[in-house]
């Protein structure tokens, strides 16, 4: 048995531990604290990859659903009439609802009432990492992406629980009869397993954009290296005052919005 394969048995061992105790592991001090740090080396180097959502120009597209549409074609979401079962990986929600508090009576209505396009964050200190018993999400060190493995995940729902921003679906049904069209480059899941946005390390890792960017008319999503002090990225947060979701939480979300 290879190392990789007793390291994973023994995480699997200590996570039916944690459940049958009836208990989130993040609640069960010792095992917690081994599992918290779950991170593991990327074939990229020294990034830290964010997005910036201008609003403004979303907004001027109202009801466009591109970015929607291609982050859902590319990866094989599902679509359930029941919102119970929606499974999302990119999708739009009231600015007054998702950047709650940050919103005023005189702030300009188009605003106020306009749908946020919303995602995974990719939090830099994401709390669905540090309560996931398997090691089936973490955060990857060398490009700051929360990855899943959905062959590891066990369906436990922690990191639903744990993420502030509802980021994460859960296939309560099988999910490949509701997918439209099955794109053969992206593997589909299964029943039991939760899902979320990746920042498609899968294209990045081909020297692609995200396929949200790409599809996006407006130009009103720039994704890009904060590392890079020359990044487009590292010029709109240098140059504008941008918003993220909930930042009294100190999950530093690494999705900025202009707003
Ligand atoms: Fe985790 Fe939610 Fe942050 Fe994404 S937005 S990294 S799922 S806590």
């Amino acid at each position: 048995m290879g190392i990789d394969r007793r390291k994973f048995l023994k995480v699997a061992g200590c996570a039916a531990l944690g459940i049958a105790g009836g208990a989130p592991a993040a609640m069960k001090g010792g095992i917690s604290t081994a599992l918290a740090s779950s991170t593991k080396k990327s074939t990229h180097g020294g990034k830290r990859w964010a997005m910036v959502i201008d609003l403004r120009k979303c907004h001027k597209a109202d009801g466009c659903q591109d970015c929607i549409d291609a982050c859902h074609v590319t990866h094989n979401v599902p679509k359930f009439e029941d919102p119970k079962e929606e499974i999302k990986w990119i999708w739009k929600e009231e600015f007054g609802h998702a950047f709650h508090g940050q919103e005023h009576e005189y702030a300009k209505e188009s605003l106020k009432h306009s749908p946020a396009l919303l995602l995974c964050n990719h939090c830099d200190n994401p709390p669905c990492v540090k309560v996931c018993p398997t090691q089936a999400t973490w955060k990857r060190e060398e490009d700051g992406i929360v990855m899943m493995d959905w062959h590891r995940c066990i369906g436990c729902r922690y990191c639903v629980a744990a993420c502030p921003y509802g980021s994460r679906s859960f296939n309560w049904r099988d999910p490949r009869p509701n997918i439209e069209d099955i794109h053969a480059e992206f593997p589909t899941r299964t029943r039991g397993v939760v899902e979320k946005c990746t920042f498609c390390e899968e294209r990045l890792a081909k020297g692609q954009i995200p396929s949200c960017v790409e599809a996006c008319k407006e130009n009103a999503i720039v994704f890009g290296d904060l590392e890079d002090p020359n990044s487009e990225v590292r010029a709109i947060l240098g140059e504008n005052f941008t918003i993220r979701r909930k930042p009294e939480l100190g999950t530093k979300p690494e999705v900025y919005y202009l707003v």
